[in-house]
């Protein structure tokens, strides 16, 4: 097969992480930096890194190459956003003004807002409209820098319409130059013509639900809300089981608003992440540091809802391999920018850049089980990376919180942005 190449040259620094397993706890600082650099790509992937020097001793590495000069630019992984509910129908900016009136987040739920509201317009909505929803989004996921993204269902909240969602994302996947996980959420709240038969509605999602999105291919992964309100620790196992039971491992958003106990059923079935943990204690450390479960940090949403912020620095000092995401969704986290919530994790959560990067690439990769193709710039992996604009660099990522320094973003080898 007569393979595409292209050479990357004079680049100022590549700042990566290493390695395709989660990286935690003091690692996650070291990051390798590699200045004056080349990287050659054939095909989808990098074949070749090193000092521009090289290039002088061995020029035939510059035979059929495509050269991009990439002067006084830097080089990072492309960002792995492991958490996002990014198919949906319109926004929620009135609920946006209803809560500077001063309505909660709980209070709008329960108001008949919140997820119940997107979910009853989402069920209206066809499939080409809510598509066409989407696209625009996903390709904003993509400008700022992101190369893969999970996305999950859970506004729909009926068979039919769990299935569009996620039907939508798998089409999304064929669309754009962008790789997709998708995750079922049916248990992301109890419809209101089951409020008073919740167990109907588990046996909805663990009996049918599940069944028919692992019938259709369309969920990679399942996943459940455990907050008061939503759903228990208990019926959160009883999800997360029965996800098990027809080959679909747990994510858990789990401790955003108490300690809901989400954290140790994640853990007890096996969840490969448990997400939020604004809530977070010494058990629940000690239960994570003991087993695989990721824990994930969803700073936007903390700031959006201007609830308390995750415990970072008291995760990954305790050895843990902490992993950011943006948790893009119309109600809580209205961001698609990776930049912005590594902004977030190093002014509000302290956390270091280099551990920001580490938690935003190759953590977010084992997150979704991808660490070996995706995560970081390593011979051998998927070409997935960002050139900065000229004169930025990582640190520059959340210094200039409110400002873009992503230049390029390159995808299996092509540039996508
Ligand atoms: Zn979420």
């Amino acid at each position: 097969m007569n393979k595409s190449r292209t050479l990357l040259t004079n680049i100022r620094t590549i700042s990566t992480p290493v390695g395709n397993k989660p990286i935690a706890g003091a690692a996650m600082a070291q990051i390798a930096t590699i200045p004056e650099a080349y990287i050659l790509i054939s095909g989808e992937r990098i074949m070749a890194i090193g000092p521009m020097e090289e290039l002088i001793r061995s020029p035939e590495i510059y035979r059929n190459t495509t050269l991009v000069h990439c002067e006084n630019c830097c080089v990072l992984p492309a960002f792995v956003d492991s958490h996002t509910h990014a198919v949906f129908g319109p926004g929620r900016e009135s609920e946006f003004v209803d809560r500077i009136r001063g309505y909660s987040y709980a209070e709008i739920a329960q108001r008949g807002g919140g997820i119940l509201q997107s979910a009853a317009k989402l069920q209206q909505i066809d499939e080409k409209a809510l598509c066409d929803y989407a696209l625009p989004r996903v390709i904003e996921l993509m400008s700022n820098g992101s190369t893969v993204i999970e996305i999950k269902s859970g506004y729909g909240l009926t068979i039919d319409a769990e299935m569009k969602i996620l039907r939508v994302a798998r089409s999304i996947a064929e669309q754009l130059p962008i790789t997709i996980k998708t995750t079922l959420l049916g248990a992301h709240a109890i419809p209101v013509e089951y409020q008073q038969n919740r167990q109907g509605y588990l046996q909805l999602v663990c009996e049918q639900m599940i069944p028919r999105a692992v019938d259709e291919g369309l969920a990679d992964y399942v996943d459940v809300f455990c907050e008061a309100g939503f759903f228990t620790p208990q019926e959160t196992e009883q999800v997360l089981a029965a996800g098990l039971k027809y080959g679909l491992k747990g994510r858990v958003h789990a401790n955003q608003m108490s300690h809901s106990g989400g954290i140790l059923a994640g853990i007890a079935q096996g969840a490969l992440s448990v997400d939020h943990l604004e809530y977070v204690s010494e058990a629940d450390i000690a239960a994570l540091l003991a087993s695989n479960t990721l824990p994930t940090l969803l700073p936007a949403a903390a700031f959006f809802l201007s609830l308390p912020y995750p415990p970072a620095r008291q995760l990954i000092d305790a050895g843990l391999p902490v992993v950011l995401a943006t948790d893009f969704n119309p109600g809580s986290s209205p961001t698609t920018s990776m930049p912005f919530v590594m902004a977030l994790a190093c002014i509000v959560l302290r956390m270091l850049p280099e551990e920001a990067l580490t938690a935003a690439t190759i953590n977010g990769a084992a997150s979704l089980e991808l660490a070996q193709d995706y995560g970081s710039v390593e011979v051998g992996k998927y070409a997935d990376f960002i050139i900065t604009k000229p004169g930025t660099h990582l640190h520059t990522i959340p210094y200039y919180f409110n400002t873009s320094a992503i230049g390029q973003v390159y995808r299996h080898g092509a540039r996508v942005y």
